[in-house]
Parts: structure tokens; sequence; C-alpha cells
């Protein structure tokens, strides 16, 4: 079987024309599935019904078993649940905004790097997602009537871990001839693989990223994120400053507050030094509680005395207001199907 959805429209062409097709089946198909997120071959008008019977048996486009959709209570949020072919979960979100919807993409079926505050790490790791996975992600939002504008790597799944399909799918995702959604509208957020780090400086990719740094100080970092203890922060703070120096598109240090563990003061000021050096914004989260996490968020009073103090040492800071809660579609509770 070919995925489409995994190939630059060049690439499908090529195999189009090894089936004994014209290239331009490769565009229409491309078209209807690209930008008006139709994969039903019976919509697709446009092509003869003798070439729609034939190629559906060579080429698949989406490829999911089932996608089930919990809206939140407040409809700022939809979660989608997606069976993948092989019966594996992964979980993405629509962010709903007045004038745009942001997609919060997964980027592995769990996730390897086992932070002790994120349920998918709870969940564990099952397999990397194929481009056609991540692309699929953004069709089905497209086809609930969800319009994507804006992509956040911050589903299940540490994006560089799986370096190769994600970058494949997000070539996608801005090529012209696919979404065409700008790569200023897309951020990747990483616990600080540096392989992954060193590699987007050697091959000149540049892209937004969020570092979460759980917290600041290495020790107390340990015990929070154990990707720590061979990709310290030290080092990654070093390369991303690499990094940042070779563009000028944005970094943010996400930081989940947990209550005792990362909201003192030595820690907030830590926390600032190291978005100070590598002049990075500071987006706090509260933690999203589970009882499969062992820690407890702070008051919404102590956030925003942490945003204030941040400010005070210079520090530009925004809240994330946790949003889709109520379906366990915030952030660091993907993975909550994969525990019934
Ligand atoms: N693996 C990547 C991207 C997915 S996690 C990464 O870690 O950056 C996306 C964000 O959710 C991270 O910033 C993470 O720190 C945060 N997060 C994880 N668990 C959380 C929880 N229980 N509550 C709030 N935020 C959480
Ligand atoms: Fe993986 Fe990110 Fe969760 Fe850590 S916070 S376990 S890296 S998804």
């Amino acid at each position: 079987m070919i995925h489409a959805l995994s190939m630059p429209l060049s690439k499908f062409k090529e195999a189009v024309v090894a089936l004994g097709y014209k290239p331009f089946v490769a565009t229409q198909i491309f078209q209807w599935v690209f930008k008006k997120s139709i994969t039903d071959w019976d919509q697709m008008t446009d092509l003869s019904k003798s070439v729609r019977e034939s190629i559906r048996s060579h080429v698949t486009l989406l490829d999911f078993k089932a996608v089930d959709s919990l809206p939140a209570g407040d409809a700022s949020a939809v979660k989608f649940i997606v069976t993948l072919h092989d019966g594996k979960l992964v979980e993405c979100v629509v962010l709903r905004e007045k004038e745009y919807n942001t997609l919060c993409v997964s980027s592995q079926c769990g996730c390897p790097v086992d932070c002790k505050f994120c349920l998918t790490g709870v969940v564990g790791f099952k397999r990397n997602l194929e481009p056609y996975e991540i692309i699929g992600q953004v069709l089905i939002a497209q086809q609930a009537g969800y319009p994507i504008t804006n992509l956040v790597f911050m589903g299940m799944g540490e994006p560089l871990l799986n370096y190769d399909n994600v970058f494949a799918a997000i070539d996608q995702i801005n090529s012209p001839d696919g979404f065409h959604i700008s790569k200023r509208n897309i951020t990747v957020s990483t616990s600080g693989y540096l392989a992954g780090i060193k590699r987007l400086i050697s091959e000149e990719r540049f892209i937004n990223l969020a570092f979460s740094v759980g917290n600041a100080n290495p020790e107390k970092r340990k015990s929070l994120m154990p990707i720590e203890s061979r990709n310290p922060i030290l080092e990654v703070g070093r390369v991303l400053h690499q990094y940042q120096g070779m563009h000028n598109r944005k970094l943010t240090l996400e930081y989940t507050l947990l209550l005792g563990k990362n909201d003192g003061d030595q820690d907030i000021v830590e926390l600032a030094n190291l978005a100070t050096y590598l002049n990075a914004k500071v987006n706090l989260i509260n933690l999203n509680p589970h009882y499969r996490i062992p820690f407890t968020p702070v008051t919404s009073a102590h956030m925003g005395k942490i945003r204030d103090r941040l400010k005070s040492l210079g520090v530009p800071v925004t809240i994330r207001f946790r949003r889709g809660q109520d379906v366990s579609a915030a952030c660091g509770q993907l993975g909550e199907s994969h525990l019934k």
C-alpha cells in the first residue's frame, strides 16, 4: 500500500505513474485531501469512476480504524481519540479560539521519557507515529469542522525522538501542495533531547521550539524528569543558546507548576536566569492533576505571584489556562484512554 499522506507530491506522482496513471491524478488527489479535507474516494468527482475504483486498492489516505470525539463542557476544546490501524490509541486536541483553531498533535503513541508529572509518561511507550498518522490528526480535526491554522507538538510523545517522521509531517503540513500552514504557526515542544536539538542545528531546521523545563536546577530536575541524567539541562541550555543564535524564531520555556517541587523562590530565580540567558518567554502551566500522578497543582493566587516575580526579574511570561480538563484533554492528561 502507498501512504499518500506521507509523501511529497513529487514522490506521490512517481508512485501514481508507476501504477499506470497520469501524474495529474496525483495532483487531483492531493487537492481533495489537503485543500478540501476529503479522503472518501467516492467524493473525488473529477477522477473517473474507473480510476477511483482501481486506485483505492493501491493507495491509502487516512488509515485510522476509528475516531471518537469528546467535546469539553465549555466547548473550548475538543479531544479526539484515534484508533490506529494496529488498534493502538492516540489522542489529539483542538483548542478553539475565536479567530483560529490550534491542534495539539501527538508524535508518538505513549512516550518513553517518563516525566513523573505526565500521564503520557505513566502510560509508557508503544511506538512512533508515521507521518501519515500525524497528518491524519490534522485531517480528522478539519473533517470534524475545525479548520486548523496553528499546530503544537504538545500531545503524546517526545517529537525529537521521532525526528524523521515528525519533520516529514511538518514539511507536508507546511508545503503549498499540502495544508500550507506557515512554519511561524507550528511549534515543536521537547523535554530537551540533546541529539535532536543538535540535529536541528546541523540541518539548519529553524522552527518555533518549546522546551519543557520541569525545574531549572539539575538535581531537582532529575527527580522530575529522568531525561536529565543523559541530557543535562546545562548542556541543553548551551545548545539551545547556539540554536537561537542562528535564527529569529521564538523559544518558549514551558514550566509545569508542582506544589512544593518547583514553585519556591529559588526555583523561580533559576528559571528566570535560564530564560534571560536564552532570551525566551516563560509559559506557566498549572499541573493538571490525576490520580496516577503524585503531585499537586499550586493555587491560582500563587501562580499569579510567580508570574509577577518572573516579570519583576524581566522575563516575559504568560499563563496557560487549563482547558478541556473535564475530558482529560489538557496538557499531560493525554493517555487517559489507555488506562481504561
Ligand atoms: N514531550 C514534549 C511535548 C509533549 S508534553 C515535551 O515534554 O515538551 C507537552 C507539555 O505538557 C510539556 O510542557 C509538559 O511539561 C506538560 N505537561 C506534562 N504533564 C503535565 C501535567 N500533568 N499538567 C500540566 N502540564 C503537563
Ligand atoms: Fe513525554 Fe513530554 Fe510527557 Fe515528558 S512531558 S513524558 S517528554 S510527553
